[in-house]
């Protein structure tokens, strides 16, 4: 019986193992499994070589557990190990440069198990001991058996294996009881060995019998052995992508469609992505897209090896090629993740120009639901949004799909406004604008549909990426003057009148809480509506923008502010404007008057005085003025105010706009409605 010390070179390796893989003892199993799979295929490659002349057969890996004796075992019938080989691969376990790798990352929390060569060694996390026994497939190699208690010492001898492979038996701890339970092992296996290429075995199948779950004596299978992204593109039918995804995501919607990877050079990266359904909420977190690597389950974090907005796909990526087992900020910097990375980019957006060239009309039927990622990749990937400005779809509130360059045409005549630039129109919510969006179409104005999630940000990316161009939502002014042309009409209004419908009109808005309204005359055609109720687009786009930005508060806390447009070409305006100039000139004229004069006078007071401070004699007149203003717009605001009630048109004709915009409600609301009602008798 030999004894020794393993060979760690740093003091003792278990600790370490202990402490830094703390979150994950599960992956054990994982490793121990991989290590027999890949014993198998080891045989399976020294035969095809003819260096192995005996019977393969049809190997599997076994996994049992017993829980009166408190192990669980894994088997295989691989290659095996001599003492020798358990000498190299066991015993000396720090020629892989584990020692360095601890060294450097030892303040990471990251797993470092499996790449290192430190696999089996995470039994350890789990058993209080752990046994090899093992066969090697050499002619005349004799069975050895080791054993380590978790110590570094370990003892190794004649073992009693008489077929060839290995059995790795975890006398499991008392913290880790779980891993006795065949269900908890069942989870675990599926989770990680879902798709190993050699069948896994955990205990037998199961049948309903008797009122109670009992064993078959079927082996109960854990794995599909040859995933569908291993195999050639041209060997899969759609049939076969669309069931791959049942497999991996059971119960969800069919996916839109899916990208087939195949890279050998210069790095090695198989897979398949899928392009869910996203309902409205986007359901990053379940159904994430899984890294294999080697057909070994990883992880479903793939933050850095996939661009982020793509994040949001699922499916499938095995690469031997990615450092899997170190930390995010690694990942990050390390250039064959890099590499991975762009590539995905660049074969998903050569995928959906594919699509696109290929068949239009399926490509627009998708549109909507694809909409989500292209856009969210344009916003975060320069390189992705280069290949998609060719294959981006506008959609107008028809429902009619344009490219970039299709749409700039469409409208290019007839929304270029006096300065030269084209200007696209675009509603957020095709009910809520209804109005808008019908004015300017009456109007010969195309509309575009920008009410996906993202769209505030689309929309400035599409004028920084566009040229000459700028976008303005439909609400945002009156239709007339939505594109400025030179051809506008100006109001015509005497200052009295102005002064007069300004009060008038200011007046109902004031029921508005949190709002701030500005009355503004304009001489839009006879037949555009009365009174019309804009938001500017520059404002609103500040605090859209803070809503989604901390940091951003400043604009995010000022009021919404719109604009009462009153059209002075309508009838009804123009009746309403000299109904109140008979009922009010002579007052307010005067008034007016009054007030330029005041106005005037202090002006002047202060001018005179030029640089100089104001006398006492001069202060006082400026004082007098000033209350002479104030005191003659109060009085002035008073007759408009009293005349108000005599006038419901207008009251009645800007709780109509505040309707349309959804800003009439409660007791305002219900003022409006008693007030229809009166207006009808
Ligand atoms: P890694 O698998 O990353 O090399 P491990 O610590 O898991 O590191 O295993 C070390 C070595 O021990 C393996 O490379 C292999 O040569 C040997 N080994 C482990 N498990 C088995 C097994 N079940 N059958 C044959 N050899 C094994």
């Amino acid at each position: 019986m030999q004894k020794g010390t393993i060979g760690v070179t740093t003091e003792n390796i278990f600790p370490v193992i202990k402490k830094f893989l703390y979150s994950d003892h599960e992956i054990f199993l994982r490793e121990l499994v991989s290590n027999a799979v890949d014993a198998t295929q080891k045989l399976r490659a020294l035969s095809s070589f003819g260096e192995f002349k005996g019977e393969v057969g049809n190997p599997t890996v076994r996994v049992t557990v017993d829980k009166e004796a408190g192990t669980l075992t894994v088997s295989d019938s691989g290659i095996g190990m001599t003492a020798e080989d358990v000498d190299k691969y066991i015993n000396q376990i720090a020629f892989s440069g584990a020692e360095e790798f601890l060294n450097k990352y030892k303040d990471t929390a990251a797993s470092i198990i499996g790449h290192f060569g430190l696999g089996f060694y995470s039994a350890f996390m789990v058993s209080k001991k752990v046994v090899i026994e093992s066969l090697s497939y050499k002619d005349g190699a004799e069975a050895v058996r080791w054993e380590c208690d978790g110590s570094p010492e370990y003892s190794m001898g004649a073992g009693e294996r008489k077929e060839r492979g290995t059995d790795i038996i975890l006398y499991i701890d008392d913290e880790s009881k779980e891993f006795l339970d065949q269900q908890r092992v069942d989870t675990l296996l599926r989770k990680y060995c879902r798709f190993l290429p050699v069948p896994v075995i955990s205990g037998k199948e199961r049948e309903w019998k008797d009122g109670a779950w009992t064993d078959t004596d079927k082996d109960l299978v854990i794995n599909s052995t040859e995933p569908q992204w291993m195999k050639k593109p041209s060997e899969l039918t759609d049939a076969d992508y669309l069931a791959f995804y049942q497999e991996l995501y059971p119960g969800q919607e069919e996916p839109l469609f899916w990208i087939h990877l195949n890279v050998d050079y210069p790095f090695n990266l198989t897979g398949i992505l899928y392009f869910p359904k996203i309902k409205n909420n986007f359901d990053i977190n379940r159904n994430r897209i899984q890294l294999y690597c080697n057909q070994v389950y990883v992880t479903d974090s793939v933050e850095g090896v996939v661009p982020e907005f793509m994040q949001l796909l699922q499916g499938v990526i095995d690469s031997p090629d990615i450092p899997l087992n170190v930390s995010r900020s690694y990942l990050q910097a390390d250039s064959a993740v890099k590499k991975i990375s762009s590539y995905i980019t660049k074969k998903v957006a050569g995928r959906l120009d594919e699509l696109f060239r290929a068949d239009r009309a399926e490509f627009e039927k998708k549109w909507d639901d694809i909409r989500i990622f292209i856009v969210y990749g344009m916003l975060t990937d320069e390189k992705f949004c280069e290949a998609a400005m060719k294959f981006m779809l506008l959609k107008d509130t028809e429902g009619h799909y344009y490219t970039l360059d299709e749409y700039k045409t469409l409208v290019e005549a007839n929304q270029t406004d006096a300065e030269g630039k084209i200007v696209y129109l675009y509603a957020t919510d095709a009910t809520a604008q209804y109005d808008y969006i019908k004015a300017a179409n009456d109007r010969g104005y195309n509309v575009l549909l920008l009410d996906g999630q993202l769209d505030n940000h689309f929309v400035g990316l599409l004028e920084r990426k566009l040229e000459n161009t700028s976008l303005v939502r439909v609400d945002s002014d009156v239709t007339d003057n939505l594109i400025r042309k030179n051809d506008r009409k100006v109001a015509e209004l005497s200052p009295t009148a102005r002064a007069i419908m300004t009060r008038l009109f200011e007046q109902p808005t004031r029921k508005v809480e949190k709002t701030s309204f500005m009355v503004q005359f304009e001489a839009l055609a006879a037949g555009s509506q009365p009174v019309v109720l804009t938001q500017n687009e520059y404002m609103r786009r500040m605090k859209e923008m803070a809503a989604l930005q901390p940091g951003m508060n400043f604009y995010g806390e000022l009021p919404d502010s719109y604009t009462v447009v009153v059209n002075t070409e309508h009838p009804l305006v123009k009746n309403i404007i000299s109904k109140a100039e008979t009922a009010l000139d002579a007052k307010v004229e005067p008034l007016l008057k009054t007030i330029d004069e005041a106005n005037s006078k202090a002006e002047e007071t202060r001018k005179s005085a030029g640089k100089e401070e104001l006398s006492a004699e001069a202060k006082a007149t400026v004082d007098a003025a000033e209350k002479t203003v104030t005191d003659s717009r109060a009085a002035m605001d008073a007759a408009i105010d009293a005349y108000a009630p005599s006038e419901p048109a207008v009251a009645q004709l800007v709780d109509l706009a505040l309707l349309g915009n959804g800003l009439l409600r409660g007791e305002a609301l219900s003022a409006f409605i008693a007030r229809s009602v009166e207006l009808l008798k």
